[in-house]
């Protein structure tokens, strides 16, 4: 079977298509500036060149039109006719309480997504029209929801709900539902494999730190906590994210600077984490490089960064009651030797250490702490398109 699996954004849409014989990778690709000036589709077949197609895609309908007729075009095609496609996976950031695992998209799941769209709103009504968009141009092709929050709704109360009344949670749905499931669970899994040990008998952390960032405490196979809560803001010091604050802040904030409720979401959300530490960037490289140039603030949104990581794998070891594997993943983990060491220095005390020479890797799965070290550290790049490919062939075959 032939997988599409579609990630859409508000202005962007990702794409990979997958063989799933053999779960190889026929083309991927990305559709940028949906809505705007100067739209573009750059389509990737794996044994071709890539091709970049300039047009005016002005919704997410003629977005994927414009996927399918590359996937079946005749000289950077990789299929003859769409209908080779048997099914669609989504990825859906929200999925609320009511959906604690994959779904056969049906006319009563839309009607779930869209309710759990108010606590994501930039993320799910995109995500949905995405699915409308398939709808309309591949009818009675099957379609998949795979959910972010999913792999977290294992967490126990204890660690979901925050400390204010009871009620908030009843009335509004206030709780924390965390995200990157996909990649927490995926980077687990393969974390098990190549421990050659069943998940169910590990207590694991993974990190996935890319510009959105989040750590999770796995205990035989399920979410036990995450560091992200009822939106992606919470946890760690992102790329423009703030992470987690005294909420008294915000009110003190918004009188100060006459912000707006809309106004303090974009403060957090946008203009804070490192890049508004550093005053720098958001990309932990150009940070990197000026920290390396010299410049205090860069070096110390890296310090205080790593710093939040590493007590965040602290109290995530006390929450398993020890540790058996850390795993670092995404732009971040998988790809700087640096801030792995960073984040590891004084973690001796659990057992383990990292091998600078096997740290010394970007981007590929390995063990990187000390031969024979009791807790396991490694790097595994995430590849959450593979796990929605996965599960949408196993909903559709079933
Ligand atoms: P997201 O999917 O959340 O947008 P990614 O997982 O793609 O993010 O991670 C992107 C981030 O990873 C970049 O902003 C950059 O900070 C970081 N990154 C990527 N490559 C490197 C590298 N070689 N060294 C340091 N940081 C890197």
């Amino acid at each position: 079977m032939k997988v599409l699996v579609v990630n859409c954004g508000s202005s962007s849409l990702k794409y990979q298509l997958f063989d799933m014989t053999d779960e190889t990778v026929l083309a991927k690709g990305l559709v940028e500036r949906i809505g705007m000036d100067g739209s573009i589709l750059t389509h990737k077949p794996t044994d071709k060149d890539k091709v970049e197609l300039k047009a005016n895609i002005s919704d997410h309908s003629i977005a994927i039109k414009m996927v399918l007729d590359a996937l079946a075009d005749a000289k950077h095609g990789v299929i003859r006719d769409m209908k080779e496609i048997g099914a669609v996976g989504h990825r859906v950031v929200h999925g609320g309480e009511k959906f604690s695992d994959s779904v056969l998209i049906t006319p009563e799941v839309l009607k779930g997504i869209e309710e759990c769209s108010e606590m994501a709103p930039l993320h799910n009504p995109p995500n949905l029209l995405g699915v409308a968009a398939c709808n309309k141009l591949m009818p009675g092709t099957p379609q998949v929801a795979v959910f972010d929050t999913a792999f977290h709704q294992t967490m126990p109360k204890r660690a979901f709900l925050y400390g204010i009344p009871y009620e908030a949670y009843e009335k509004y749905g206030i709780r924390r539902y965390g995200f990157h499931g996909t990649s927490h669970k995926y980077v687990s899994q393969r974390a098990a494999a190549l421990m050659g040990q069943p998940l169910e008998d590990l207590r694991i952390v993974t990190c996935h730190l890319g510009n959105g960032a989040s750590l999770a405490a796995i205990k035989n196979g399920k979410s036990i906590d995450t560091s992200m809560g009822f939106t992606p803001l919470e946890g760690l010091v992102m790329g423009t994210r703030s992470g987690a604050l005294d909420p008294a802040i915000i009110p003190f904030l918004m009188k100060k600077e006459g912000f707006s409720a809309d106004q303090m979401d974009n403060y957090l959300n946008k203009k804070s984490g490192v890049l508004g530490i550093s005053g720098v960037s958001s990309d932990f490289r150009d940070i990197e490089n000026a920290a390396g140039d010299g410049n205090e603030r860069a070096g110390l949104a890296l310090q205080i960064f790593v710093y939040k990581v590493r007590k965040y794998i602290g109290s995530y070891v006390a929450a398993l009651g020890g540790v058996d594997a850390i795993v670092f993943t995404a732009g971040l983990g998988e790809n700087s030797p640096t801030e792995r060491a960073s984040i590891c220095e004084g973690l001796e005390f659990l057992g383990t250490r990292i091998d600078p020479a096997k740290n010394n890797i970007r981007g590929k799965e390995q063990e990187i702490s000390v031969d024979g070290a009791k807790v396991k550290i490694f790097t595994i790049p995430t590849n959450e398109e593979l796990v929605i490919a996965r599960d949408t062939k196993t909903i559709v075959g079933a």
